[in-house]
């Protein structure tokens, strides 16, 4: 790996060095902000986006934890933690009522960053939730009981591709919601059902959860179709769309196969400015708008 394209590798525990450029210390919320990243369309980069931005918030001098609520597990290998069968995480706090500190680890990729990991035992769990009292509700009892003693900024969800009852539990405990939407083809189809569900949400279960940020990924500048779709977005979701948009780039598909994020992997690509962007425009602009 020591090809002259091929980014310095850092050694998982020692320091980041972070270009100049993009070194800044984020505001500290007032309250610590719990978002979930969801879109029930898969592949549309919500694991990049939660990954890259918790990075990207924890190195501006933030306490972040992400929630890993994928069966698939992939915001845990991309953190560097580990989740193989049998690891506790995300499995124990919702369905045995596992405090969050018991199972928070903490994450090589950045001092101040912890992870709940998920298992594929998370896959049963939706399932073994349906029959269970206060079912929607399990993890915002969990985030409430420990924000009554961690000290957290951000708390970040990586939701599955499904409105099951994983996706209902983040939406529950979360205040903010986090949309990536990819700018291809039917980018938009599959959102007003999420909004139907946001909607119910906040009517049945959760009245101050905010659709607050909405994240255009996988932006290709060479194409018309990519500009048209981010523009229809934009018309969408003026104000909660972030300005910085996240390029397609093989960088940011190949730092998962390293176990890090792409702001580890190669801090100076124009994919991890643009998450730094992301994470500075969610940081400044908060929930009030
Ligand atoms: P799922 O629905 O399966 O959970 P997801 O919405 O979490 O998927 P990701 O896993 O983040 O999506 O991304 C899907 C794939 O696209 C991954 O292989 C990822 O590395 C790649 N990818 C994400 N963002 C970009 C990008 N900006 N440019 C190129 N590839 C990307
Ligand atoms: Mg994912």
């Amino acid at each position: 790996m020591s090809t002259a394209s091929t980014p310095a590798q850092r050694i998982p525990g020692t320091p980041r060095i972070i270009p100049r450029d993009q070194k800044r210390d984020f505001p500290k919320p007032s309250h610590p902000r719990v978002m979930c990243v969801v879109n029930q369309k898969g592949g549309v980069g919500k694991t990049t986006t939660t990954v890259n931005l918790a990075s990207a918030l924890a190195d501006g001098g933030l306490n972040v934890l992400v929630m890993d609520l994928d069966p698939q597990g992939n915001a845990s290998t991309a953190l560097g933690v580990d989740h193989a069968p049998g690891t506790h995480g995300t499995y124990e706090v919702l369905l045995d009522g596992v405090p969050i500190r018991e199972v928070e680890v903490s994450s090589p990729e950045a001092s101040g960053l912890t992870v709940v990991p998920a298992t594929v035992d998370l896959a049963g769990a939706e399932l073994q939730l349906v029959g269970m009292v206060g079912r929607e509700q399990r993890l915002a009892r969990a985030i409430r009981n420990h924000l009554k003693t961690a000290d957290v900024d951000y708390i970040l969800f990586d939701c599955p591709p499904s409105l099951g009852l994983l996706t209902l539990n983040a939406l529950v405990a979360a205040g903010e919601v986090i949309i990536p939407i990819q700018t291809e083809y039917y980018a938009l189809e599959g959102v007003s059902q999420l909004m139907n569900t946001i909607a119910v949400v906040q009517r049945e279960l959760n009245p101050d959860l905010d659709l607050s940020t909405v994240i255009l990924t996988m932006f290709d500048a060479r194409t018309k179709l990519s500009a048209q779709v981010a523009r229809e977005v934009r018309r969408h979701f003026d104000a909660q769309t972030l300005n910085a948009q996240i390029p397609r780039s093989v960088r940011i598909a190949e730092a998962p196969s390293y176990g890090q994020t792409l702001l580890q992997f190669d801090p100076s690509s124009a994919g991890a400015k643009a998450y730094w962007r992301a994470a500075q425009e969610i940081a400044t602009r908060g929930k009030a708008r």
